[in-house]
């Protein structure tokens, strides 16, 4: 994107009055947002959208340059100061970035700013200094004689708020600089923001309080920062990285890059994000990987930021009104936008927690189209203040849920009648039965049917054919919900499958072994399809069977392919080992992990029914790794029941095998051992590389601190690599893994330092 693209030859001078009164409402309107965004902290549109706008006035600029005069919007470096502050005009001016939304619209720019460089210094290649950008808001710092004298924010570009107090209070500033070769005066610019993990737990204790949370990061920081008193501002998580330099005569540096060595030297937090590079394939490479592990950063980011290194090209290339001209922002796709709350429904989970869900305009948020968000309980729609008929801000990141963060609240106005509160139903809208919390003071309101309430049933049953569980692939959401005549409408979600109310072939989990002996009751189950005309739908729909084939009058109906599949791999799935079948028991609390670590202790289904129905049954299963006092007495009420040891006993009489052959030749050697696992192992599947970790007696974590024991990373090892490192745990590759397994942790620890040391 040029800033001011050459107007075409035949346009007119004078736009005609419509464009004009175009014009006029769109810089009213960007203007009207601006002071929402950078002086009230609280945004009306989504970034997108914002973008959307500007991008839309630059494109009439372009083509009526007549109109671009001093005071557009794109000559303004965006923000007045607030009178909240007493004013401090920076000693260099600070600037906003020119944004590219395409790697095709980077790549023309990158070249034209590459070969205006090259005119200037024919014989030195141009290095691209590639950087996140901080979703935060600017920050300048001065200091004088190696103190902190002033903080402002960038303001208008010229001048800025006074925020010295309130910058104080951020512990990573520092207050005199240490070490040496600070010349007398300087600025240094960053980003202040709050970081990802603060920012969700500053939000989960304000929904815990019943206050409404933060809408997100970005306008958290600026709201914490320009707070009038620096106690308030203290009490939030607010960090800073330096990304830059104001006036920096006397710094005897020819690059960037240098600069932030320098800066780090003295004690500045300079951003861990950044490289040199010399091509623009190594640009994008940058904006891949960036993009790939953006969310864990320890900050938001909504793009890459790319500067010529040299700071002599950069002062000869200069500075339009708004932006540098040696210097770019590439923005990834939105992962916030806006869309219309129509409706809030509930739905009725595995067990038996029912859960609101946002029904919304559909839109398109991180590259797919989103049209419903958990709201979790009727506590989080209330501390979230939504109300059907809102304008919600709608999150998604990366491969994360939907969330809806909050509503608009000033575009309510005038829209009230448009807005309803959601109450929550008083009975299982599957069953019927009243919705009660399982016990007192819970949170979560559940359908207490859980035998015979047809979703749960339908749930239960998805889950056990899941990768988590007994892995049946022909058992997916679709054939559960066919075997269970379950939700009575849609379960695929997609308009495909409807099916007609009633019970299914399968009343409950302890008959599905036997499901090859019902081929009748199979085959009485039809389900509402569209028909089909040359591959188009046609709108019409019909009945037909689903485990069976129609059949003609020479061929009768027969099982499906898919149908005879599911019996095969039921067969199979006895064979599955204890932790996959305890899995698919559906006992709450109790996942993948939990069930490891009582199949490693107990070895057979009924080692741990002699446990469960032993006194003290709680107390012992909670002192297993992994386990502990809620899993514990969820295994125990879960084993009292008198229809889910049916299921067990049934399971068992149909053959599945309920007990893990012990391998006595692996040696225990990684007892008491905590390991992380991360990256792509060539050799190990997750599961396989846990599995292994587990038998030798080791713990298979999630997380990487202080307290673990090894980290091994696999291709592509993202931010739990970087933590290692900085906790000095010690990292072992593939092959060093191998060595743990055989050999034990010392040898082990001699194979990651070798590998330090070769580094
Ligand atoms: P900008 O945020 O697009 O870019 C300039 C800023 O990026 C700099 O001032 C600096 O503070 C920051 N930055 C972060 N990391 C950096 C790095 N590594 N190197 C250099 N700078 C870095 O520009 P802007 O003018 O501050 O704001 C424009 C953007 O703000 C818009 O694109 C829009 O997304 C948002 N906005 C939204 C609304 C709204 O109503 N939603 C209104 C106004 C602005």
């Amino acid at each position: 994107m040029s800033q001011n693209p050459v107007a075409p030859v035949n346009s007119p001078a004078t736009p005609p009055s419509e464009v004009r009164e175009k014009y006029d409402a769109l810089v009213e309107q960007i203007r009207t947002h601006r002071d929402a965004y950078y002086q009230q902290d609280a945004p009306l549109i989504s970034d997108a959208d914002y973008d959307a706008l500007f991008r839309e006035l630059q494109r009439i600029e372009g083509q009526y340059p007549i109109l671009a005069g001093q005071d557009s919007p794109t000559a303004e470096v965006g923000g007045e100061v607030s009178a909240a502050f007493s004013p401090v005009v920076h000693a260099s001016r600070m600037y906003s970035l020119e944004d590219v939304f395409s790697l095709e619209e980077l790549g023309a720019w990158l070249t034209r700013a590459q070969a205006n460089a090259l005119r200037l210094h024919p014989d030195t290649p141009v290095g691209w200094l590639c950087e996140v950008k901080i979703d935060g808001l600017a920050l300048n710092l001065t200091y004088r004689g190696g103190k902190l004298v002033r903080a402002a924010t960038r303001g208008d570009g010229t001048t800025g708020e006074d925020v010295t107090h309130n910058a104080l209070t951020i512990a990573e500033i520092p207050h005199e600089l240490s070490g040496t070769g600070w010349p007398e005066e300087f600025e240094v610019r960053g980003e202040v923001f709050i970081g990802t993990e603060d920012f969700n737990a500053y939000n989960a204790a304000l929904i815990a309080q019943g206050k409404a949370p933060l809408a997100n990061p970005r306008n958290a920081a600026a709201g914490s920062l320009r707070q009038k008193d620096p106690e308030q501002t203290a009490k939030r998580p607010l960090r800073m990285f330096v990304h830059g330099l104001g006036r920096n005569a006397g710094l005897g540096i020819a690059n960037q890059s240098q600069g932030y060595e320098l800066m780090a030297s003295w004690g500045l937090p300079v951003s861990p994000y950044s490289r040199v590079v010399t091509s623009i394939d190594e640009v994008n490479d940058f904006i891949t990987e960036h993009g790939a592990k953006r969310h864990e950063l320890v900050h938001d980011i909504d793009g890459i930021v790319i500067k010529v290194d040299d700071l002599a090209t950069q002062e000869q290339l200069g500075y339009t009104s708004r932006v540098p001209r040696w210097a770019v922002a590439y923005k990834y796709p939105p992962e916030e936008v806006q869309t219309r709350l129509l409706d809030i429904a509930v739905q009725v989970g595995r067990t038996g927690r029912v859960t609101p869900f946002g029904i919304m305009e559909p839109v398109l948020v991180a590259g797919s189209t989103v049209a419903r968000a958990t709201l979790h309980n009727q506590e989080v729609v209330k501390a979230k203040n939504v109300m059907i008929g809102d304008t919600v801000i709608l999150r998604k990141a990366g491969d994360v849920i939907p969330e809806i963060v909050g509503p608009v609240l000033a575009l309510r106005e005038g829209n009230e009648e448009n807005l309803r509160e959601f109450t929550m139903p008083t009975h299982c809208p599957s069953c019927g039965q009243p919705l009660a919390p399982a016990k007192e003071g819970d949170v979560d309101i559940r359908c207490l049917n859980a035998q015979n309430c047809p979703v749960q049933l339908t749930e239960r049953i998805a889950y056990l054919g899941s990768r988590n569980a007994l892995d049946i692939e022909a058992l997916g959401y679709e054939a559960a919900a066919a075997l269970t005549s379950g939700p009575g409408e849609d379960p695929a979600g997609q308009g495909g499958l409807v099916l007609p109310a009633g019970p299914g072939p399968l009343r409950n989990e302890a008959e599905l072994f036997g499901l090859k002996d019902r081929l009748e009751d199979l085959a009485k189950v039809r389900v509402w399809r569209e028909k089909r005309s040359k591959g188009e739908g046609t709108g019409k729909f019909e009945l037909v069977p689903y485990f069976f084939t129609r059949g003609t009058a020479a061929k009768p109906p027969a099982p499906t392919k898919m149908t005879l599949k599911l019996f095969d791999e039921l067969e199979k799935a006895k064979e599955q080992p204890l932790w996959r079948v305890l899995v698919a028991l559906s006992i709450r609390h109790v996942g993948p992990n939990a069930s490891r670590a009582l199949a490693t202790r107990y070895g057979s289904m009924q080692a741990l029914l002699e446990v469960v129905d032993a006194p003290g049954a709680s107390q012992e299963l909670a002192q297993i790794d992994s386990v502990g006092s809620i899993i514990a007495d969820a295994v125990v009420d879960w084993f009292a029941v008198h229809w889910h040891r049916q299921i067990v006993e049934s399971w068992a009489a149909a053959g599945v095998k309920m007990r893990d052959e012990v391998d006595d030749s692996v040696v225990k050697h990684l007892q008491g051992l905590a390991i992380v696992v991360t990256g792509t192992l060539q050799g190990f599947s997750r599961d396989t590389a846990k599995e292994a970790i587990i038998v030798r007696g080791g713990k298979a974590t999630g997380s990487v601190s202080k307290k673990t024991d090894f980290l091994v990373a696999g291709e592509a090892a993202g931010s739990k690599l970087d933590k290692a490192h900085s906790l000095g745990v010690p990292v072992l590759d593939e092959h060093g893994f191998s060595i743990l397994l055989d050999q034990g942790p010392d040898a082990a620890r001699a194979a990651a330092l070798g590998q330090t040391e070769g580094e």
